[in-house]
Parts: C-alpha cells; sequence; structure tokens
C-alpha cells in the first residue's frame, strides 16, 4: 500500500458537488484516509478573472503505481466535463497528484512530488490540516513549517464538514 496525496480545485459549476463526485471516484480506487477541510481562495496566477476557487487535498491509500493513479484523475477530470481552453483558465475540476509516498519522480507526464506544491498557499493550509508532519523528500520541511512561512492571505475557511 502507498499514500497518495491528491490536491482538488475548481471554480466553475457546483464545485462541492464535483469533488463529491471526485471523492466517490477514488474510494473506488483504494481508501480515503484523511480530507481537509474547504477552503475558499483567490485565483493566483491567472490570465483572467475569475471566481474564487475551492480547494480542499486528501489523502488516498492506494495499490495503484502513481502513472495509473494520474490516469484516473485525468478521467476524472473529464468524467466531469473539465475542458482546457487556456492555461490556468476557469476550470470545473483540477485533480493534481501531489506526492505518492516518498518517490521522487521526473517523467514527462508525471513530476513528483508536484513542483509547484510547496510555493502554494491553495494547496499547503489544507494539507497541514491532515498531514502537518509530511515532510518532502526534496525540500526536507515539514508542511507546517512551510506553511508557517506563507501568505495565507487569500485563503479563507469555507467549511470544516462538506
Ligand atoms: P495544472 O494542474 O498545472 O493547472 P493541468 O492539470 O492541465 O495543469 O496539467 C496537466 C498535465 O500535467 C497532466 O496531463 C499531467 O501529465 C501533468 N503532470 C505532471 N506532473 C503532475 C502531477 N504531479 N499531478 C498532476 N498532473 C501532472
Ligand atoms: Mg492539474
Amino acid at each position: 500500500m502507498s499514500l497518495a496525496l491528491i490536491a482538488l480545485g475548481g471554480n466553475l459549476g457546483d464545485v462541492v458537488s464535483s469533488f463529491q463526485f471526485a471523492l466517490d471516484w477514488l474510494d473506488e480506487l483504494g481508501t480515503i484516509q484523511g480530507k481537509s477541510s474547504l477552503y475558499r481562495t483567490i485565483p493566483v496566477g491567472v490570465v483572467d478573472a475569475q471566481e474564487d476557487y475551492l480547494n480542499a487535498v486528501v489523502s488516498l491509500e492506494t495499490t495503484l503505481v502513481p502513472e495509473e493513479l494520474l490516469e484516473e484523475l485525468l478521467n476524472i477530470e473529464h468524467a466531469r466535463g473539465r475542458e482546457r481552453f487556456i492555461k490556468n483558465g476557469a476550470r470545473t475540476l483540477d485533480l493534481d497528484l501531489l506526492a505518492y509516498d516518498d518517490l521522487v519522480l521526473n517523467t514527462e507526464r508525471l513530476t513528483l512530488p508536484h513542483p509547484r506544491m510547496w510555493e502554494r498557499a491553495f494547496v499547503l493550509k489544507p494539507l497541514g490540516d491532515i498531514l502537518p508532519d509530511w515532510v518532502h523528500p526534496l525540500k526536507g520541511q515539514k508542511v507546517w513549517e512551510a506553511v508557517s512561512g506563507l501568505d495565507l492571505e487569500g485563503v479563507e475557511l469555507e467549511a470544516e464538514v462538506w
């Protein structure tokens, strides 16, 4: 068994229902171990004016290998109608594989840990809810340590239970 950390995001349509759809699917791929609170976040690095995002992180115990899991994440996104019009554009559902155990990997399709996770408050804040002591295999730093160095303005608690 391996532990995969997965980030959920979205800002189009009924995002909570998209997240629920993703959780139901992920539940078929293993066992969901942890589920963060739900956060409302201000879009960062986007080119156009956009709605706020909702973000959350879950941990999944699974026997799938990382490539299989990524494939499933893309299947879930597509099943939920995500279309990629522009990079960093608005989306119904974005699923990123943040990490898979302590694996460090860099292939054409998959980079682990996710290359931008350590600078993203909208990822680290929810991750800190479920795994504050998880250590980034390349940075050698814990999640809570990284969170304490971040500007958390723009990341607001939306719901503890969802
Ligand atoms: P972003 O999430 O950065 O807005 P996308 O979801 O459109 O962008 O990214 C798509 C591609 O990024 C995927 O097709 C996948 O092959 C690649 N990718 C590389 N590493 C990862 C990862 N750790 N998690 C998710 N996608 C990844
Ligand atoms: Mg993505």
